[in-house]
């Protein structure tokens, strides 16, 4: 059985109500695809807060005023959720006994600690994701806005490496997260860098200043490199320095939660894994892999 600790109520472009209905679907895949637990984590950006208390955060990068506009559009167009009320639809639905978690998806933004600490404090989370998509402003994930792509080629691959790198060693040290999620994301569109080791090197070390789990994402394999987040030789050097690891879907829609957990079980295993962790009141509990399944 597996947990999935990485899912989202609302898939982006649009605003399903979350509601105990939209729950059950979830939890209905979850059963369908012998996940026993999930924990919704949704965007930081997804709430109203989050926007009102970080207001203005894309224009201290000043590389691009266009950059700057196209990351304010993105934040004003996904704010759907007040988060008191987030996380009362799911509290409600785990007294009642589903087998759900509350979480967030937390973004990294160089400079604003503490504003992320002062909308983490007021809440009981199970399991706080740390996650970089911005490098200064822009938004290095997101191929369907032309300004925003546009950066992968004026920038040198080996430098956005090396400021992802940097920027998940400062979410590392900041100890706001449980869990750094899809840690070598740079990938996504399949340029590489002369060496992936620094960025690796930094993922375990970040990981390890954190206290952090490291998240196996099953939306790698729907990158042109057609591998899981992160690659086996991250893996391998997190079990060598004695990391725990999480299985994340990152669905944004019922049917995709747990997909491909066999594929990343076994993956763990090739790296040596012989467990896996979830995350609940924000403390690590261990699950035996099953034999490892063919790939
Ligand atoms: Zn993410
Ligand atoms: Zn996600």
């Amino acid at each position: 059985m597996y947990v999935d600790s990485h899912v989202h109520l609302q898939p982006h472009g649009q605003q399903p109500p979350v509601t105990r209905e939209r729950i059950e679907l979830y939890v209905q895949a979850a059963q369908e695809r012998g996940v026993e637990r999930l924990a919704f984590t949704e965007h930081l950006f997804r709430f109203q807060e989050a926007f009102d208390a970080l207001y203005g955060w894309w224009d201290e990068d000043a590389t691009d005023p266009a950059l700057s506009a196209a990351t304010q559009q993105y934040w004003q167009d996904h704010v759907s959720l007040r988060v008191a009320d987030y996380v009362h639809v799911i509290e409600e639905a785990k007294s009642a006994g589903l087998p759900v978690l509350l979480g967030l998806e937390l973004d990294w933004l160089h400079g604003h600690e503490d504003d992320l600490r002062r909308f983490l404090d007021p809440y009981d989370w199970d399991i706080v994701l740390g996650s970089v998509h911005w490098i200064g402003s822009w938004e290095i994930d997101l191929k369907s806005d032309a300004v925003q792509y546009a950066q992968w080629d004026a920038r040198d691959v080996d430098s956005v490496h090396a400021d992802y790198g940097a920027l998940l060693r400062e979410l590392g040290a900041s100890g706001l997260c449980d869990v750094l999620a899809h840690p070598d994301l740079p990938k996504l569109f399949g340029h590489r860098p002369s060496s992936f080791t620094p960025l690796h090197e930094a993922i375990v070390e970040a990981a390890t200043a954190g206290s952090c789990a490291v998240e196996m994402n099953s939306n790698g394999y729907r990158t042109p490199l057609g591998e899981a987040y992160p690659a086996l030789p991250v893996l391998e050097r997190a079990n060598a320095a004695g990391l725990s690891i999480t299985f994340a879907s990152d669905a944004h829609r019922p049917e995709r939660v747990g997909e491909r957990f066999d594929d990343l079980a076994a993956l763990a295993a090739e790296a040596g894994y012989r467990e896996f962790v979830s995350y609940e009141q924000r403390t690590p509990a261990p699950h035996a892999l099953a034999a490892a399944p063919t790939r």
